[in-house]
């Protein structure tokens, strides 16, 4: 499998990498002899990199640098990996990142008060301010992932002992931002149907009253759970957030750039959005958004002062530690903002391509799905015990025969060796790609003999 002509784009960008290296060292006045001998020599190279490429033809580049492999998942593959399809990086995004890739890139233009986020070159004020728009909240900062959003949150408002209501499917850094917060967790359970209720949170908040004669401090819920991809009810939580006055932070890790987010809509204070898992970004970034009354305490100036020089730092925010994304990060979130601006739009499309994958899944027999039907995700949690797992107990390569059958027909991302309760993600596959995996499950399983319905 796989094109003979994509470890050669990217061995004739790693050329044009060496001749743009030449320039870095160069004077400002231009070349000097020995630089523009291997200048041409490297565009000699890169000429010839194009003729195979043209060809089709030529040794295959297997290595970045001594020990890093090139990656070319997706290029090479169709990738459905639960965890990785909303960060793939747009083609402009890409591009930024080539040009960005230096440390602290964007700060060229940091101009007084010197704060990330009111540079406007490249342009991170705009950004910002779009962005607030985006999930319908008044003030935003970006983080590096949404796990360091979450901590924030908890380092402002949670305090020694303070409880804080996560549901019983929550990401593990929810437990550990309320972990160095001091705080305690406590966990809503979400029922057989593993779906989060605003009855339960209700229960829940009750429960705690009772035990501690104190509400929650907080309440950190998922819009969509990462274990099931399953939808929880986050605007009814919101409500019974709003009428106890405690602040909800509403967790869209799996839904900020995939889908249309209001947190105002949702009564949520507080919106996190992962940019590597959902807005096509390069990791580690994320995002934390609220709103004019937490603003203040999340977003705060510095207060500290050093004692022997009386320095302070009002425009640094500690929450943020000052500046946060300061470079290849931002960039590839701003170059892919417009894309993901568009591309929530079409979400019930992509909804639309999970369902139809995960019917034709279900078509072998013993193949099931944990995750709620229909999907209103692309992300969802298969049971293979039935059909595959049978397949593996007796196979040589036991549940690595899945994995092997799937690469040969050029598909990746489920976890390698599994064939009991895994997870996999059709986000952003087209519908020949869709239609292409789902025939590829049903030929593997007519292969080992599982009916297909
Ligand atoms: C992935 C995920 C996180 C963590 O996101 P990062 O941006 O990697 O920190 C948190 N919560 C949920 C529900 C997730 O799926």
């Amino acid at each position: 499998m796989g094109d003979v002509r994509v470890r050669k784009i990217f061995e004739a960008m790693f050329v044009l990498e060496e001749m743009r290296e030449i320039f870095r060292n160069a004077l400002p006045t231009g070349l000097n002899e020995e630089q523009e001998r291997a200048f041409n020599e490297h565009l000699e190279r890169l000429k010839q990199v194009i003729d195979e490429l043209n060809e089709g033809k030529g040794v295959q580049l297997k290595f970045i640098s001594d020990k890093i492999e090139l990656r070319t998942r997706e290029e090479e593959f169709i990738n459905i990996n639960p965890i990785q399809p909303g960060g793939r990086l747009t083609v402009d995004a890409r591009k930024a990142l080539i040009a960005y890739g230096d440390g602290y890139s964007v700060c060229d233009y940091c101009l007084s008060p010197f704060k990330l986020e009111r540079i406007r070159r490249p342009p991170i004020e705009e950004f910002h301010a779009e962005l607030a728009d985006f999930v319908g909240m008044d003030d935003v900062r970006v983080f590096p992932g949404a796990r360091r959003a979450f901590q924030a949150v908890t380092s402002a408002l949670i305090e020694r002992g303070d409880v804080v209501l996560v549901s019983d499917i929550a990401h593990y850094t929810e437990f550990l931002a309320v972990e160095v917060a001091g705080g305690v967790v406590k966990e809503v359970p979400s029922g057989e149907h593993h779906v989060v209720t605003a009855d339960a949170v209700a229960a829940k908040i009750e429960e705690v009253r009772e035990e501690n004669g104190k509400l929650p401090k907080l309440i950190m819920i998922e819009h969509f759970d990462y274990s099931f991809g399953n939808e929880h009810d986050v605007r009814g939580i919101g409500k019974v957030a709003k009428e106890y006055g405690i602040p909800f932070l509403y967790n869209g890790a799996y839904s900020v750039g995939l889908l249309p987010v209001n947190g105002k809509e949702i009564c949520a204070d507080f919106v996190v959005g992962s940019g590597h898992k959902g807005m096509a970004s390069a990791a580690p970034s994320g995002i934390l958004a609220t709103t004019e009354e937490w603003a203040p305490v999340v977003f705060r100036g510095s207060e500290i002062k050093g004692d022997l020089t009386g320095r302070k730092f009002s425009a640094k925010e500690p929450e943020l530690l000052g500046c946060t994304l300061m470079g290849a990060t931002i960039v590839t979130m701003i170059a892919s903002f417009p894309h993901v601006k568009e591309r929530v739009r079409r979400w019930d499309e992509e909804v639309r391509k999970s369902n139809y994958f995960i019917d034709e899944f279900m078509r072998i027999e013993g193949c099931d799905v944990v995750s709620e039907l229909p999907r209103k995700h692309t992300l969802s949690k298969v049971d293979t015990r039935g059909s595959f797992d049978r397949i593996a107990r007796t196979h040589k390569r036991r549940g690595y025969f899945l994995s092997d059958e799937l690469k040969r027909r050029g598909i990746v991302g489920e976890f390698a060796g599994s064939t009991k309760v895994w997870k996999l993600n059709t986000y952003g596959l087209s519908w020949d790609q869709i239609k292409y995996t789902a025939d590829a499950f049903k030929e593997i399983a007519s292969k080992y003999n599982l009916n297909v319905r």
